[in-house]
């Protein structure tokens, strides 16, 4: 089997990459092992919040040159600040083209709620949840926090009290919904996403009104967890119809609707444009000649290969095994490329817990084009994207998804530049 570009991983970057290749008519199969971060996700997109330093960022693309400075080795400082810009802004495009809805820009940082109540901040949030712009104060009237009887993974008494303290009036709401009884007989199973199954039927739409419409009775607006509209906007929609005011969606713990929302979107758009997927399969080796990679092994395709003439490497980070850490090592498994400097076992961690933790900025080495390498010597049609990477911290910089969507684009523009010289060269020599 022989495509143009073969992406290992399918998470926001590997996803991201092959959209815009096939968007620009190259042909491209993905291979995805499994789940990837965005079914853990908030759902929110980050870009860059914080500075290594730890100052607040407020507008992300003006912060880009201290970055660099702070951390030249941060894939944003690698790939240059007017690049940074460029792809940001194609980024944004691509996701509303993907027919996902989502509120917020690059030019200055706004807050989301999380599920605890606090405010963090993003780029890009989904439409459907509570945020506050920047500097500003949230105006929705009286707030109903509601959560569902038996459902551990949302607190709306926590919500409702943190509200408060940001001087908002807020009350919590318990609904109690006969329907959901069967799923609540079996705590494993009651989760955001099997609430959502049940919530989402039309028949259900009555009963969940009926239960909601006196608790909320009193408030101008309503939040509650992200547990209703999987496939579609539609139930959500139909719901604050009924009830008359606005909903807004807090994400849960995982499995998160809002994360599984944006990665079928995104699943959805490289398929129209007529990608390949390869879901639960696994790359299982590569094959190199010299500093090419010539085709990749799956678990699935026993002795077929799947041939191309460029690849991208976004298997993820320690959470997906794109990175392995044993006791005292720290190896890319696929094909033990290069990391950026790993220091001392004693040194992966800061004892203080909420400090940068030096593990996260663990990952690959690449060169400015974020080509991976081995052994110094860097490999020309293999770029690396997302994760992987090494020397950011997505958790403190807050920009996990801000490099995944970027280094994703990039390689796929190598990707096209690269096919767009080879066309010229064959119409000159057939000149
Ligand atoms: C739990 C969690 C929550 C997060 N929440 C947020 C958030 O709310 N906002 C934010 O901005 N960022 C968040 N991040 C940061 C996150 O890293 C990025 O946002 C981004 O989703 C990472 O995407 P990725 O494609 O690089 O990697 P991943 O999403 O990890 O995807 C890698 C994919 O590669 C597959 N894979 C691995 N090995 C192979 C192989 N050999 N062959 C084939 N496939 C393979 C994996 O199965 C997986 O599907 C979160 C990260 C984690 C871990």
């Amino acid at each position: 089997m022989k495509y143009d570009a073969v992406v290992m991983g399918g998470g926001l970057a590997g996803l991201i990459c092959g959209i815009r290749l096939t968007q620009s008519g190259l042909s491209c199969a993905i291979v995805s092992a499994g789940q990837n971060a965005l079914h853990f996700s908030s759902g929110s997109l980050d870009l860059l919040t914080h500075l290594p330093n730890g100052q607040l960022v407020e507008r992300p693309l003006e912060a880009l040159e201290a970055l660099s400075e702070q951390s030249p080795h941060h894939p944003y400082s690698r790939l240059g600040k007017l690049a940074v810009i460029k792809l940001t802004h194609q980024a944004e495009a691509l996701l509303q083209q993907s027919g996902i809805k989502l509120k917020g820009s690059s030019d200055e940082n706004h807050y989301r709620i999380t599920p605890l109540g606090h405010k963090r901040l993003t780029w890009l949030s989904p439409k459907s949840v509570p945020t506050v712009d920047l500097h500003k104060k949230m105006k929705m009237g009286k707030i109903a926090v509601v959560g569902i009887e038996g459902f551990l993974d949302f607190q709306p008494q926590m919500v409702s009290d943190e509200l408060q303290r940001e001087g908002l009036a807020a009350s919590a709401y318990y609904v109690h919904l006969p329907l959901l009884d069967r799923l609540r007989e079996n705590a494993s199973e009651f989760r955001a996403i099997n609430v959502a199954r049940w919530l989402d039927r039309p028949e259900n739409m009555a009963q969940i009104v009926a239960e909601m419409a006196p608790l909320v009775a009193e408030s101008e607006s309503i939040f509650m967890p992200a547990c209703i509209g999987l496939d579609s906007e539609e139930p959500l929609l139909e719901l604050q119809k009924q009830l008359g005011k606005p909903i807004y969606l807090l994400p849960t713990l995982p499995p998160s609707l809002l994360g599984i929302r944006l990665h079928e979107a995104l699943l959805r758009q490289f398929r129209r444009q007529g990608g390949i997927i390869m879901p639960g399969d696994k790359v299982t080796s590569v094959n190199c000649v010299g500093s090419r990679i010539e085709s990749v092994m799956t678990r699935n395709h026993g002795d077929i290969s799947l041939k191309a003439s460029q690849f991208v490497l976004a298997t993820g980070s320690f959470f997906n095994n794109g990175l392995v850490a044993e006791f005292d090592r720290v190896y890319e498994p696929l094909m033990h490329l290069d990391l950026c400097d790993i220091p001392q076992r004693g040194q992966w961690t800061n004892k203080e817990f909420f400090a940068s933790q030096p593990y996260m900025a663990f990952g690959v080495q690449t060169d400015d084009q974020l080509r991976a390498q081995k052994e110094g010597q860097t490999f020309e049609n293999l770029y690396v994207a997302g994760a992987i990477l090494g020397g950011f911290d997505p958790l403190t910089e807050g920009c996990g998804a801000g490099v995944s969507l970027i280094s994703g684009l990039h390689a796929a523009e190598e990707i096209i530049g690269y096919f767009a010289r080879q066309k010229a060269m064959q119409a000159e020599v057939a000149q």
